[in-house]
């Protein structure tokens, strides 16, 4: 099989309602969706879905990106993972948004021409994976009766954004437990709000509340901050910002700065990147969740789920994008079956079946 043409089409997607977190507010999923085409008349699908606040890029980088690689990657064979990775490597550094848009489309077409769904071919553990969901940072009253919303609608497990304030963070969770109960889980990511000082006595304080993990407390490049917090509380903390890559991964680990790493397809550059990520974490006991970008769509939280769905490390999922957005703009792919259940599909590649008609 050969890749023949690479087709961008960037979109934007209102979400429901202003997301906001510590480091900005976020109102649209924003996607550069990649048709890679072949001369068996297959065709791969995948997105690259900047997140401005986390990965520094935009949408018409993320497609201009992907439009420079054409030339690097057409005669390829798709199928050939590494040789993929590797000529997107030489072309571009960074840019992991170009480089996940077309890892993701090549893990479609390798199961397209294997006849088998990616999660049966990254390691078939289970075909789905359950995801928590996010109250973005707002008044507390307003994340409790969210947080309570959907508790009752069947999740388990409710991530809140904080960051903007010691006293504000603590009213915030006090009153998100408050509203769902003992039984939940929460857990709470800070964007880099805190310094590692402020985390450790913001977590002291919260010790009654019972988290289920903190995330991403410090700076992304604070690691000697981390390493502080995870030595200081009781509680998991987790790296999102301060791990792209398996180096980061790597550096994380060494010094036991977490407890737990937050993989995203859109940080590290797609599935291959993200099961160094794994192995590494894996290797030192460190377990993984699976997150998304709030700018993602269905189809790179179907490649996301299809990973998180195959590998035993990774034991949480934060894949809950699809739900505030205010159409899914693309066919086929995961389904949600329940609440919280983002169930695989069985057909050959992630079973995608293109845009949807407006
Ligand atoms: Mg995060």
């Amino acid at each position: 099989m050969k890749i023949t043409d690479i087709k961008v089409q960037t979109m934007e997607v209102p979400l429901l309602e202003p997301f906001r977190i510590s480091l900005g507010v976020i109102t649209h999923a924003k996607s550069a969706v990649v048709s890679v085409e072949t001369d068996e008349g297959k065709v791969g699908y995948g997105e690259g879905s900047p997140g401005i606040l986390i990965t520094g890029e935009n949408l018409p980088g993320t497609a201009a990106g992907i439009e420079l690689l054409k030339k690097d990657l057409i005669g390829l064979d798709p199928t050939d993972l590494e040789a993929v990775y590797c000529a997107m490597k030489r072309s571009q550094a960074h840019a992991s948004t170009v480089k996940a848009a077309i890892d993701i489309a090549c893990h479609d077409l390798l199961g397209q021409k294997a006849g088998l769904p990616v999660y049966q071919l990254l390691g078939g553990l289970n075909n789905f994976i359950e995801t928590d969901i996010t109250v973005g940072i707002n008044k507390p009253e307003i994340m409790a009766a969210k947080a309570k919303a959907w508790v009752e609608k069947g999740f388990d497990t409710i991530k809140t954004k904080v960051g903007t304030g010691i006293e504000e963070d603590v009213a915030r969770i006090k009153a998100i437990r408050e509203a769902v109960g003992s039984h939940v889980k929460i857990r709470v990511d800070a964007n880099q709000g805190w310094s590692a000082k402020e985390a450790v006595q913001f977590i002291q304080r919260l010790n009654e509340y019972d988290l289920e993990l903190v995330e991403q407390p410090v700076p992304y490049h604070d690691i000697a901050g981390l390493e502080y917090v995870t030595k200081h509380t009781d509680v998991l903390i987790m790296a999102d910002e301060s791990c792209f890559m398996a180096t980061d991964a790597l550096r994380l680990v060494e010094r036991r700065a977490v407890d737990v790493v937050n993989i995203k397809l859109m940080k590290c550059g797609g599935i291959r990147e993200a099961l160094k990520i794994n192995a590494i974490c894996e290797a030192a006991g460190i377990p993984c969740m699976l997150g998304c970008m709030a700018e993602e769509t269905n189809i790179g939280v179907t490649a996301a789920a299809s990973l998180g769905a195959a590998m035993k490390n990774i034991t949480r999922a934060d894949l809950d994008c699809t739900f505030s957005l205010s159409k899914l703009p693309f066919k086929g792919g995961m389904q949600v079956e329940g609440a919280n259940r983002l169930v695989l599909s069985e057909k050959p590649g992630f079973g995608f079946l293109g845009l949807k008609e407006d």
